[in-house]
């Protein structure tokens, strides 16, 4: 199984893709995880991230890329993947395709749009700020990351609707309906293998 998971911040992917990926026994890729696990330990890339994310900025294609890159020729990745907050605009839909194509990699099976009210985001975010003390959940940097989530990342929703590959999920539910309508959508996929 191979999917994308696509949504605002906020949104609850990364919590359901690392239960969804536990499960199915796939890699988790969560791309901004694994900057800020690059910028704590001061990589290259790490370092080059950093100005990024502490303003809510998209760290520039390239580091992403060579990020994701690494991740999905992991042997681990032959069983499957959930790619969480990746891609984050057209252009790395585009180079992704291209990355899958030169692997020989099957190509994702959908991607899942997470849809939850802007409001329920902001309250949601505001207590992660508290609970997971991320620097970039402050209200200020919020507003950018959510900026940019609707200028970058939502014009994804129709490129993806129009190759017949999204499947949208309602973000704003408990965790455990989420996590339940995930599954559905899962089986139904696999049905269609
Ligand atoms: P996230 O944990 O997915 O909310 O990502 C946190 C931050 O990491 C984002 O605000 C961006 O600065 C950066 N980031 C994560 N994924 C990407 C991506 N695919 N492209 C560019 N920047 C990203």
């Amino acid at each position: 199984m191979r999917l994308i998971f696509l949504g605002p911040p906020g949104a609850g992917k990364g919590t359901q893709a690392s239960i969804l990926a536990k499960n199915l026994g796939i890699l988790h890729i969560s791309t901004g995880e694994l900057l800020r696990k690059e910028r704590k330990e001061k990589t290259n890339r790490g370092v080059e991230a950093q100005s990024y994310i502490d303003r809510g900025a998209l760290v520039p294609d390239r580091v992403v890329m060579e990020i994701v890159h690494e991740q999905l020729t992991k042997p681990e990745a032959k069983k499957g993947w959930i790619l969480d907050g990746f891609p984050r605009n057209v252009s790395q839909a585009g180079v992704l395709d291209g990355l899958l194509m030169g692997m020989a990699q099957p190509t994702y099976n959908c991607v899942i749009s997470f849809e939850v009210p802007e409001n329920v985001l902001v309250e949601r975010l505001k207590k992660r700020a508290i609970t997971e003390g991320r620097t970039d959940d402050t209200p200020e940097v919020l507003r950018n990351r959510l900026q940019s989530y609707h200028e970058e990342t939502a014009p994804l929703i129709k490129f993806y609707s129009d190759r017949q590959k999204l499947e949208i999920i309602n973000g704003f539910m408990s965790r455990e309906s989420v996590t339940s309508a995930l599954k559905e959508v899962v089986e139904d996929m696999k049905k269609n293998l």
